[in-house]
């Protein structure tokens, strides 16, 4: 069965809406398969980011990520990564419906509260940087 790895990001704990997320990926109908509230090094959250290394908004981005807890999780189902997605909404809350995560919780691109994997190569590699210490890829 396909496995997601999601992240709620700084914003979304300190907005305590680790309760919500999680009922909603609950009532969809995905599994939880592993959770953990950590605080990210900076060298982790630029691997777990590197697609986006030559990206102009990647320091803000990593220095966000890093600015307090996170609420990392493991979600599993049919298509957990592209249904995961589109329980997230849109990258940019102002093209995200109403009805998602994003959509309803967030008002700008570098605060949008959670993080879903984009592909099931993304989902292993995150799944093994967070939860099995699997720096090197
Ligand atoms: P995430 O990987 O966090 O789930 P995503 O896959 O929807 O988001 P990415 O393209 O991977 O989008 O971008 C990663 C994160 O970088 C976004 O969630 C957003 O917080 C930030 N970001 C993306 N584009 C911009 C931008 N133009 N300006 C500032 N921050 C941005
Ligand atoms: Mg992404």
């Amino acid at each position: 069965m396909e496995q997601t790895f999601i992240m709620i990001k700084p914003d979304g704990v300190k907005r305590n809406l680790i309760g919500d997320i999680v009922s909603r990926f609950e009532h969809k109908g995905f599994r939880l398969i592993d959770a953990k509230l950590l605080n990210v090094s900076r060298e982790t959250a630029e691997l777990h980011y590197c697609d986006l290394r030559e990206k102009p908004f990647f320091g803000e981005l990593v220095a966000f990520i890093i600015s307090g807890p996170v609420f990392a999780m493991v979600w599993e189902g049919e298509h957990a990564v592209k249904n995961a997605r589109a329980l997230i909404g849109a990258t940019n809350p102002v093209e995200a419906s109403a009805g998602t995560i994003r959509g309803d919780y967030a008002l700008d691109v570098s605060s949008n509260i959670i993080h879903g994997s984009d592909s099931l190569e993304n989902a292993d590699r995150e799944i093994g940087l967070f939860f099995k210490g699997q720096a090197a890829f």
